[in-house]
């Protein structure tokens, strides 16, 4: 297990002002003074990373991007290249939220592009997947995942995969304050690591495999006590310093 450190992110989604942001990030610094031996990372909007970078900059906090474009420029207009979050500061991207997948109608291909260009500019994606409500009814949890993964990382080698993070986040969980109980999070997680496992041996061992969906310090310790949860993609949690430094310490 000592194979992976503990990789928890704040997903700020379409929330904060820069100066909110900036003031949340000066408090999170303070509050996790002295912790050592896990990644963390903030995700702003995309207007905010510059100043939140430039306030954490000595610090254990890192900036992600909450999705990233698989050109380095061009005519995509509303699109964001990786070159472009390298230099506001950003080490890391979300790519393939469920609310991407969703509302924006991303595929599992652009899914594959996003994190192969992100690999490529330097950045750690964190791969997203997760199953629907009903799929998981259906009995097709892994199914669905399975494929996600799958399709997600075609082509990544183990070099590859020693650069990124898989992000599990089943969609009924996400901001629904219903949380997978941890044995069905570990199982989801255990799956994970078995395909990356058939797809690049041992290496799977070092790839950090967070959950998302409604975590907070109260369920934070527990969820990731398992074997092969590896930290968390926190949303509504990480918009409070206090609670986002909790669920780090709780890693
Ligand atoms: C997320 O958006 O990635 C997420 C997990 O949100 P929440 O923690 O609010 O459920």
């Amino acid at each position: 297990m000592a194979l992976r450190n503990k990789f928890v992110a704040g997903n700020w989604k379409m929330h904060l002002s820069v100066a909110e942001g900036v003031a949340l990030v000066t408090e999170l610094r303070a509050l996790l003074d002295g912790v050592a031996g896990v990644r963390v990372a903030v995700a702003p909007a995309f207007t905010a990373i510059h100043p939140v970078a430039d306030a954490l900059r000595g610090s254990l906090v890192e900036i992600g991007g909450q999705n990233v474009h698989w050109e380095k420029q061009g005519a995509f207009t509303g699109e964001v290249s990786p070159e472009m979050l390298v230099e506001a500061g950003a080490t890391c991207a979300i790519v393939g939220h469920s609310e991407r997948r969703q509302l924006f109608g991303e595929t599992d291909e652009g899914v594959r592009k996003r994190a192969r260009a992100a690999l490529d500019a330097g950045l750690t994606p964190i791969v997203c997947v997760g199953e629907t409500l009903a799929e998981r009814d259906a009995g097709r949890t892994l199914e669905v995942v399975g494929a996600q993964v799958r399709a997600g990382l075609e082509g990544f080698d183990a070099n590859d995969l020693a650069k990124l993070a898989i992000a599990y986040e089943p969609v009924w969980a996400i901001g629904t304050g219903r949380t997978a109980t941890s044995a069905q999070a570990q199982e989801v997680h255990a799956a994970i690591r078995a395909i990356l496992r058939e797809l690049v041996g041992d290496a799977a061992d070092c790839v950090p495999i967070q959950y998302g969906g409604s975590v907070k310090p109260e369920n934070a310790a527990e969820l990731m006590a398992q074997p092969d949860v590896d930290g968390a993609l926190v949303g509504g949690a990480s918009l409070s310093a206090a609670s986002f430094a909790a669920i780090v310490r709780a890693a």
